[in-house]
């Protein structure tokens, strides 16, 4: 049969997502297996938002709530925002969708950093939208003034994406550089050049010279400020993200988005974790030890790490261990833990560490450190 599929659809390369832990079990003949693969919250889902979602059970019969209004006056009220500035979706990365399908047509592009988040160029690509990439910096930290010069370069360009911290890499560009390129980038072609700055892992966040998303929204009307409940929060399960920016901005996107794009307990999990203060202060503190617990381990071992502003961080097992990322992560399979190869991001000497708890990190370490050994 010759059904039509459209040439930039047959050559997608899909998003691989981390190994779960049970295809593990059965494909290793395993009982444990420590995962350190998705950048999960290791302490498991937020309890408040736990309890929210037994309480809700009884109402599966309805539909959610279409305007998603408990939830986004929530996030406004948390923000100091007007809910009809709030965006909900079905994880960030809807939002990410949606806001491609929205203000692109195939044909355009859209900009990004090399080895940044490949959710953008994919959803680009699943709309017949390119991606143009700009270099690196040494350390791995995003050269803004290359992203500006493409942005400006190629007319084509509608939108850019900009993780900040970004992942796999955990690096982040610091707050005078973001803000002399948002003031750049907001004079290119009339300003209608839409900036998405994804926060995924804000509340990780440990430098102060990390510019504050909202600050930048206010300052800036072609921001987009991405955030979700996947990372420290501890709901990745339920798929519940949101976007922050002007309401005109979301105006059209109401049109094209499904009605019910999150589900009720969804809605009901996000609104009550979002207060769960002590557990988000709780997770910070162990991704915290956990990333000096690994710092340490990674110099001792020698293998190369970059300093991480997220929950992850990305080594170079290449120069460590002489060997590649995929094939140190195959060796550590076995020993039943997951970690994450991140070749497909154009690092096949890397490996992507996902902070666990202490118990998981050791477990994870002394894995890593067997396959230096054997190699
Ligand atoms: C994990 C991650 C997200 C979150 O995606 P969800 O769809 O909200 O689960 C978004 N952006 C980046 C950079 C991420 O690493």
């Amino acid at each position: 049969m010759n059904f039509q599929v459209p040439e930039y659809i047959r050559t997608l390369a899909p998003y691989v997502p981390g190994k779960p832990i049970e295809e593990t079990q059965r494909e290793f003949k395993l009982k444990h297996v420590v995962k350190l693969a998705s950048n999960e919250n290791p302490l498991g889902p937020s309890p408040k938002g736990l309890l929210a979602v037994r309480k809700i059970m009884k109402d599966l019969h309805r539909y959610p709530d279409a305007s998603a209004y408990r939830l986004k006056n929530a996030i406004a009220q948390k923000e100091g925002l007007e809910p009809s500035q709030v965006l909900v979706g079905n994880g960030s990365e809807e939002v990410i969708s949606l806001l491609i399908r929205t203000y692109t047509v195939p044909g355009d592009k859209i900009a990004c950093p090399q080895a940044s988040f490949i959710a953008y160029p994919i959803c680009a690509q699943a709309h017949g939208v390119g991606t143009v990439r700009s270099s690196l910096l040494p350390g791995m930290r995003a050269d803004l003034d290359d992203l500006l010069r493409v942005v400006r370069q190629d007319e084509k360009v509608r939108m850019v994406f900009l993780a900040n911290p970004n992942n796999p890499t955990g690096t982040y560009v610091p707050d005078f550089a973001l803000r002399a390129f948002l003031k750049e980038c907001a004079k290119v072609r009339g300003g209608t050049v839409i900036v998405v700055l994804d926060y995924a892992y804000w509340e990780y966040v440990t430098a102060k010279d990390l510019s504050d998303p909202l600050e930048m929204l206010r300052l800036f009307p072609n921001v987009v400020v991405t955030r979700t409940f996947s990372k420290i929060y501890g709901l990745a399960g339920l798929r519940t993200g949101y976007g922050l920016a002007r309401s005109e901005i979301w105006e059209p996107i109401l049109r094209i988005k499904m009605p019910f794009n999150l589900t009720i307990p969804a809605l009901a999990a996000a609104e009550a974790a979002l207060n769960d203060r002590g557990f988000v202060s709780r997770a910070r503190k162990v991704n915290e030890q956990g990333m000096k617990f690994w710092a340490k381990a990674l110099d001792r071992l020698e293998i190369p790490f970059f300093p991480s502003q997220g929950n992850f961080l990305l080594c170079d097992v290449k120069q460590g261990l002489g060997l590649s990322g995929p094939e140190v992560y195959q060796a550590c399979l076995r020993k039943g833990v997951i970690f994450r190869p991140v070749a497909n991001y154009g690092l096949p000497d890397h490996l992507r560490i996902s902070i666990g708890t202490p118990e998981e990190n050791r477990v994870g370490l002394k894995a890593l450190a067997s396959v230096g050994r054997t190699a």
